[in-house]
Formats: C-alpha cells, structure tokens, sequence
C-alpha cells in the first residue's frame, strides 16, 4: 500500500480584480461586490509517496496557482490541502516549519528565484540555517556535487550571474535537495532553458526523484515533457481539471474533448500523418464572470445538444454561438444593419439575410427553422431579450445547464476522472482521487 502524502480537496484560490482606490470608490457608490479572478476554482487530487503527476493546461487555466498553493505560497480561498493527513490550516508553528522544509518549488527561471547577491554557497546554506540543520559544508558539497556542479568547492563563491542558464538551474535544484524534501513542485524547470541543455536538466531531476523516493508536481504545457516525466496527469481548464488518469491512458486516448484538442495541437513528426485532428476555435473564457455550465461549452467541439434537436454539431454550433451572443451582449446588430445596407431599419428580410450569411451558414429545417426565423425576426425589430429567449427555449444545452463534475464515468473502463457529459455519471464520488481512507493501492 502506498501512502498519501498530499490530498487536496476543493481548492479555490481567487484573486481580487481592481484592488485600487478608484475602483474601490466606484465599489462604495455603486454598492457592488468586488469581481474576482478564479484562478484555481475547485480542484481535488491526490499525490502518492514517490508518485509524480503532471499538471498541464494553457496558459492561465491555474496550474501554476494550483502549485504553488501546494507549498503554501498562496493560500487557498477555499478548500482543503493535507500533509499526510494534517490539514496545513490546522498546523502549529512546528508543524508548518516541518511542511516548509519538506515541500519544496523549482520555479521557471533560475534567475528569478535566486537571489543575485548571493555566492552559491551562502544560496544553499541558507535554507539549512532557516530550518537549523546541522553539518552545513558537507550537505552544501553533497547536494552541489548531485546537482552535477562540481568540484563543489570551485563553486562555493561563483554569484548566479557567472553561472549558466543550466548551471543556475542546477544550483536551485541543489537548494531544494539540500532539505531532504518530500515533495516538491516543479513549475516548467526546463521551458526557460536552451534546448541542448534540457535533457540534461530533466535526467537530473528523474535522478533525484529516484534517488530520493520524492513525490513530484510537473507543472507544463508540455504534453511530451509530462508524458516522459509523470505517472498521472491532470489536464486543467479555467481553474478545473477536466480530466485526469494515468498519463499514458489521457495521452493515448483522451476522452474530454478539451484534452483531445490539446494532444491534436502536438506536432507530430509527419505533418501529413493521417489524423483526425480537433482544433480549438475561440479564446479562453472569462475567468472573473465564469459562464454557467460546463467552462469549455463556448470552444466544445461535441457540445451536446437537447435530445429532440436533430442537427449536425457544426450547425448546432452556429445557433448556440448566436444564442450566446445575444445573452452576453456581444451581438452588434448595428453592424448587421450597416452591412445589410438599410441605414433606416425598414428591410427586416435584409437584415435576417444578412444575420444569417454572417451566423448561419448551415441548413436549418422543420421546428428548428422555424424557431430560429421566430428569434431573427425578433431581434430585426430590436427585441435582442426576446431573440435570445427563444432561442434559449428550444436549443440550450445540457453543457449550458449543468456543470459536469470530475468523476469516474460508467462508460469509461480505466482509473479516470473526466468532467463531461458526453459520459455517464458513475455515481457521486467526493473528489478527482484515487483510493479511500488516505491509502491508495500500488500500481
Ligand atoms: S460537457 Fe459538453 S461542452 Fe463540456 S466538454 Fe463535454 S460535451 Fe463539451
């Protein structure tokens, strides 16, 4: 049996938007609550001793927020992180010191996160003071000479500025290992270097997970990196996971749809490799007002829709991406007007032409023409609510309505969770994890 040594349950972690004196006047008159960025809005897994998962995801979808509210350097909104079983929000001072030491960040850029004015030396005998940790030269030598920067001692007063792009990446690694950590989070370690000294940097950081039994959290937008690296991945998408399994079940056969754009943006070696590749249109949503529903319904190439809407996916889209314009407002029905040439909005029939060959280019038929000529001749004579209403009535989606929960699905055979419809439901279960009661069985 193998233990847990971090479960992570619910963690949200929100950041203020407009935290200035104007808006926070403009707050007071208008009596309105502060918007927040959900950066990281509800996620839960677990990590196993000597276990590494990958965290992956576009840029701002929380994996790096996630990370480091792991190691406690932003502390959580809501939910709960334990530490072999403690709930870091419960932890005395001991305690906490005893977390500190054993969970450990490597950041992106090495330059970054060492301090300039420091030797080597003093970089990595600082921590071992911090926590008072005894036999200080030795350790310094030992976790220098592992992190591959030897003699040690021709290091010991090299400033990061002298070293290499590699090197200063090995001496932050050598700063974590000198602890003895537990579990560290590795948030893209290799994305600021050279090409030709990845390799080595990674077969060091494998080196030190064996070696010292570590659990690790690789944080990338490498798909290929976290392949090599992980033994599970969690895909994320506007501060949720979305899907989450052993790394070679995701990669080699992704079941949501979002993770399957991500491994179709992949390139592979022969472009012309047949493939039935899914591409992304759209941008990432809103993160401050997150729309209702399922986060990825608005880019979902298999947005499900109502049992009784016959119509291919591609005109499905088209009618519930004027339906979301209309709802969110960004709908310019003055440029349609413009465009259909009738600057005194007298031609209904040429406003609808023209809304149709912009929005709706797929053939429509029976109800759901009829539906849909009801919502254009609404919104050609300005009812917009009305447009959007009746619309909504006949062709919202179960993506719309309902969030999908990060679940084991019936109709999938392998350890996974994965947060869509297009899947049936297993039954409740509490989080992305696997196994119970803090014991998880070995691989
Ligand atoms: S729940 Fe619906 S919109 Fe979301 S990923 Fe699944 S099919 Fe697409």
């Amino acid at each position: 049996m193998t233990k847990q040594i971090l479960e992570v349950d619910g963690l949200k972690k929100h950041f203020p938007v407009g935290e200035g004196w104007i808006a926070s006047m403009m707050r007071a008159v208008s009596g309105g609550d502060q918007d927040v960025v959900h950066a990281v809005d509800g996620v839960s897994f677990d990590l196993l001793e000597g276990e590494t998962i990958g965290l992956a995801g576009e840029s701002g979808c929380g994996k790096t927020t996630t990370g480091m509210s792991l190691v406690r350097l932003h502390e959580p909104t809501d939910g709960e992180i334990r530490y072999r079983g403690t709930p870091l929000g419960e932890m005395d001072d001991d305690e906490l010191a005893g977390f500190r030491q054993n969970a450990q960040m490597i950041f992106q850029d090495p330059f970054e996160s060492l301090n300039p004015r420091m030797t080597v030396y003093d970089t990595i005998s600082e921590p071992l003071r911090i926590h008072d940790i005894g036999n200080e030269t030795a350790r310094v030598r030992r976790a220098l000479e592992f992190a591959g920067l030897q003699p040690a001692e021709q290091f010991f007063d090299q400033y990061p500025h002298e070293l290499s792009g590699g090197q200063r990446q090995r001496l932050a690694i050598a700063r974590v290992i000198v602890l003895d950590p537990d579990f560290i989070v590795a948030d893209e370690p290799v994305s600021m270097l050279d090409v030709s000294l990845r390799a080595g940097v990674l077969s060091l950081l494998e080196r030190m997970t064996d070696e010292f039994g570590l659990s690790v959290v690789y944080i990338s937008h490498d798909l290929s990196l976290l392949r090599h690296m992980c033994d599970r991945i969690a895909i994320m998408y506007m501060g949720r996971i979305v899907e989450i399994g052993d790394t070679d079940d995701v990669i080699m056969d992704p079941k949501h749809p979002y993770t399957r754009a991500l491994i179709d943006a992949v390139p592979v070696p022969d472009p012309k490799a047949d493939r039935d590749r899914v591409t992304l249109d759209g941008e990432v949503g809103n993160a401050v007002d997150v729309p209702d529903g399922c986060r990825f319904r608005d880019r979902c190439p298999s947005i499900i829709p109502p049992e009784d809407v016959d119509l291919d996916q591609e005109v499905y889209r088209e009618v519930a991406t004027l339906q979301r314009r209309l709802e969110d407002g960004t709908l310019d029905a003055d440029a349609v007007w413009e465009a259909a040439g009738d600057t005194d909005r007298s031609d209904l029939a040429s406003f609808k032409r023209e809304l149709r060959a912009e929005y709706l280019t797929g053939s429509l038929s029976g109800t759901n023409e009829d539906v849909v000529e009801t919502a254009l001749q609404q919104l050609a004579e300005g009812d917009e609510d009305g447009a959007a209403g009746t619309l909504a009535a006949r062709f919202t989606s179960v993506c719309e309505r309902v969030d999908p929960a990060v679940e084991r699905r019936a109709d999938i055979a392998d350890d996974r969770r994965v947060a869509c419809h297009l899947y049936e439901s297993d039954g409740p279960t509490t989080a992305s994890r696997r196994g119970e009661d803090g014991v998880a069985a070995d691989d």
